[in-house]
Formats: structure tokens, sequence, C-alpha cells
């Protein structure tokens, strides 16, 4: 039986909108009364807007018409996190501070979507200005599970896992600072990848760590996520960081590109701490490699237990800075009971910031701080460049690495109530970003009570063809992402 159209690929999508069996208005209507049954439940979005989306549609309709279909996005519903910028649209990053601001400008992402027909459909829940690993940060309340609405959705980007998968978007663009993509993916059995520092522009997207922040797309296959790369993908004058490189075709990379690769397994990543129903679903997809012909070799990355102590010294401090705007003054929410100039500034960030956010604006204060500098700031970087040559040392000898995403399937909304427990679970995604390298998530199991597994996969800097490729090699061997949550 085909599935409903809002648990369609866009590949599949695509085809039936070019052979004239479908419109894009039918199918946005098909997502924005999905959406509308499931919200209630799921609450995926900050906001979104009917009529604006179905003018999209019936834009790309009238395109498709007239023989100017702009390919394979062209008409197809895509949510954006509410860190993305988007003209005449809400960006609150899920902040009180930025509660009633309105873009007034696209991000590159938004633009180069734009330009390939995509219907931007709704802002997305996350994390408060990305920060966390559940969703239950945002401001605007918690985004629940499509698999278990008891249960979070990962996060920071919880809101694109749980759209998607829920069936409220065909695809969505979400933020990956030390796991965001990947973490929330594995937990709502979708795939999320996270390009290579530089490779995806970050333009219009609101800052958190800015040496550490990538843009990249959740998709309910890795031919989707192919498609979206390509179209977000590419060297922008607007992000310094964005690095110069030729885009390749990373749908047609998918099939002309058939191994047998070499995978490395970091024995570091399956120790203390990891789920037995998790470690057993990725040793499966380890098993399955090895069946295809594939050279399986433990690999070390030695400096793995020095990450999470890395990442909360450069995240926080790069935050610290990053959210200095956010005054009152010039930009955000200003606290009408502020006495004084000065007071403006206590005041509106008081009132402004969750305490989450706080929390990380006062560490990363105090990590840059001078007398501190030296201890902490400086010398996180220096271990931040070890553990980069730990990875490039690894690749020496494997083309990609395969590991758990998420140590832990979804927990409870409430369960994980003091800070350090969340932290944790970021420990097999943040290596990846210390070292900027692209890495993916794809579905692998569930759990004996029906929760989804996520096995990650780690490539070598900018080759995002080849951690497709292998990454497609696994998954249309498997039947996972024909797998939907009831709700
Ligand atoms: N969970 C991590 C954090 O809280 C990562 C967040 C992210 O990737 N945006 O910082």
């Amino acid at each position: 039986m085909p599935s409903a159209l809002h648990f369609r690929t866009i590949a599949d999508l695509a085809a039936a909108l070019d052979a004239k069996q479908l419109t894009s208005v039918e199918l946005t209507q098909a997502v924005i009364a999905r959406t509308q049954a499931v919200e209630p439940r799921v609450h995926a979005f900050n906001s979104f807007d009917v009529s604006d989306a179905l003018a999209q549609a019936a834009a790309s309709d009238a395109r498709r018409a007239a023989g100017q279909a702009r390919g394979a996005l062209d008409g197809i519903p895509i949510g954006l996190k509410d860190v993305i910028a988007v003209t005449g649209q809400p960006l609150t990053a899920s902040s009180k501070m930025l509660q009633n601001f309105v873009s007034p400008y696209d991000a590159t992402v938004t633009t180069k979507l734009k330009q390939a027909g995509a219907v931007l459909w709704g802002r997305l829940n996350c994390d408060e200005f990305a920060m966390g690993s559940s969703t239950e940060n945002s401001a605007f309340g918690p985004t629940g599970n499509p698999w278990d609405t008891t249960r979070v959705p990962g996060g920071s980007s919880g809101g694109s896992s749980a759209a998607l998968a829920a069936g409220e978007a065909i695809a969505t663009l979400g933020s990956d600072t030390g796991g965001s993509i990947r973490q929330p993916a594995a937990l709502c059995g979708v795939v999320g990848l996270k390009p290579s520092y530089g490779l995806v522009s970050r333009y219009g997207l609101i800052a958190f760590a800015s040496s550490l922040d990538q843009i990249g797309p959740f998709a309910r296959t890795v031919e989707d996520a192919a498609i979206v790369l390509g179209a977000i993908a590419g060297h922008d004058e607007r992000d310094s960081t964005s690095f110069k490189t030729d885009i390749p075709d990373y749908r047609a990379a998918l099939t002309i590109n058939r191994g047998p690769w070499k995978l490395g397994i970091p024995k570091e990543y399956f120790a203390e701490g990891l789920d037995p129903e998790i470690a057993a679903s990725v040793e499966q997809a380890i098993a399955f490699y090895k069946a295809q012909g594939c050279e399986i070799r433990e690999v070390s990355l030695p400096h793995t237990q020095y990450c999470l102590d890395t990442y909360y010294v450069i995240a926080t401090a790069e935050a610290s800075s990053n959210l200095g705007r956010y005054d009152g003054i010039r930009y955000g929410h200003r606290s009408t009971a502020a006495k004084d100039a000065v007071d403006i500034y206590a005041q509106s960030r008081a009132e402004g910031f969750g305490p989450e956010v706080k929390r990380r604006i006062i560490l990363g204060t105090y990590v840059l701080s001078s007398g501190y500098y030296d201890a902490y700031y400086l010398r996180a970087q220096k271990v931040r460049t070890l553990i980069r040559q730990d990875f490039l040392h690894a690749f020496r000898d494997v083309d990609a690495l395969l590991t758990p995403t998420s140590p832990v399937p979804a927990f409870k909304l409430g369960e994980k109530a003091d800070p350090l427990s969340l932290y944790l679970c970021d420990i097999y995604t943040i290596g990846v970003n210390l070292a900027g390298l692209p890495a993916i998530s794809v579905p692998c199991g569930f759990t004996k009570s029906g929760l989804p597994i996520g096995a990650q996969l780690i490539g070598q800097p900018f080759q995002e063809s080849n951690l497709l490729a292998i990454a497609h090699a696994y998954e249309r061997a498997h039947e996972w992402s024909a797998q939907h949550p009831a709700l």
C-alpha cells in the first residue's frame, strides 16, 4: 500500500509532480491538514502561515504548468528551524528575547530553497538559541516525540525531527553545533546530516557557537538528504567561513560510489553508558557492512574523553559573545521595568533569556575572563586540535567511522532535569563538530518498546558524496525508513 502523501519522500513526490499525478497545492494541503490534525499532540511548530504556503505552492504549480519546474524540490513543503531567517516570518530562536521579532531578510539557505522552488512551511520549535538536547529549553513549551509523545524528540532541532517524523513536512532544516541535527534525527527515526564545517552558509542563521555551527537537512531517506544538501551547499561571500569547493551531484553519487569501503569502529564510542539495545542495533549495522565485503577495523580516538569538557568551554565562550547583542537596545525584548540605561541591559536580559541560556552565558563569560582565558579557553582550543588530529589519524586507514548517534533512546519529558545528564547525551556527536567533519545519522532499528535507534557515520572533510553513498548502501537494504509513528 502506498504511504499517505505526507509520509512520502521528496524523490517519490517529485516524480509524481512531474508526471502530473499531483499538484503542489494538493501536496501542501495534505501536509497542512496533517499538521493541523497532529500538532496539538506534537507541538513541533512555533508558528506557520497557511496562506503563504498555499501561495508558494500555487506559484510552483504555475511554473510546472509553464514547463519551468526547477528540479526535485519545486513544490515540496520544507520546514525550517526557528533560527533560520525567512523574510516577513517570525524568527524567535524559541526565546522570549525574540518573541515578536520578524525577519527583514532571508538566510542564504532560505534564498537557495526559494530558488529551488521549495514551499517554505512553518517555523520549527527548538531549544532556546539551540542550547539543549531535548527541546525542553524552548520558551514556548516542549515538542513531543511522535513515537511516544510523553518522550522528548531530542534537540536542539527537535521540532525539525518531530515534524518530519509526524508527517508535518516532507523535509526540514536544522542546525548542528554539537549534535543538534543527528541526535534528534536518531530519536525520531529519520535521517539527519551535519555537513562539513564551511560547506553550507550560515548567513541568516542565529549564531550560537560560530566555530561549530552548521546548517543541514533532516529527511526520510539518504537520497532526500542528498537532494536537499545539493540545494543548500556552496560558497557564500556573506559567510567568511564558507569554503570554496565544487558542489558535486550528491544524488548521482549515491549509485556511482558502491564501495566496498573501509569502516573504522572507534572503541571509545562503545563504552560504559551506551544503552545495550542501541549497541546491539549498531553491531548489526557493522555486521551488514562486513557481509557486503567492507573491511571493518577497530580504531582509537584517544582524546574522546575530553570532548565534552572542550565543547562546553568553547561553545559557551562563543555563545556569551554572540548573545551580547540581545540587550534590549540593539536586539530583542526590552524591559519596561528598567529604571535607567544600564538597568535596561540587566532587566531586559534577565527577563528575556531562559535558565539554560543564562547558565551558558555565565559559564562562557567566566572562561573568557582575564586570568582564566589561558587556563580554560586557550587550553580547550589546544585540546580541540588533538581531537581533530585523532580523527584525521583514523582517516589514514578508513573511509568513514561508524558509531551510535546517541547513547540513549528518547527519554521521558522532564526525566533529565540536571544539566549535566543532558550534556552527556552529546557524547558521540560533539567530537565531529570540534573536528569540523561531516556526519549523518541513519535509522538502524527500534528498541523493544518501539523507540527509534540511529547509527552515525562520520566522514572525511568535504567527502559528503562518499558519506551519503555509504549510508545509502545500508539504508536501501533495510526497511526502517518505511515505518511511521501511529500517533
Ligand atoms: N546539545 C548540545 C548543546 O546543548 C548541542 C546543541 C546544538 O548542536 N545546537 O549545546
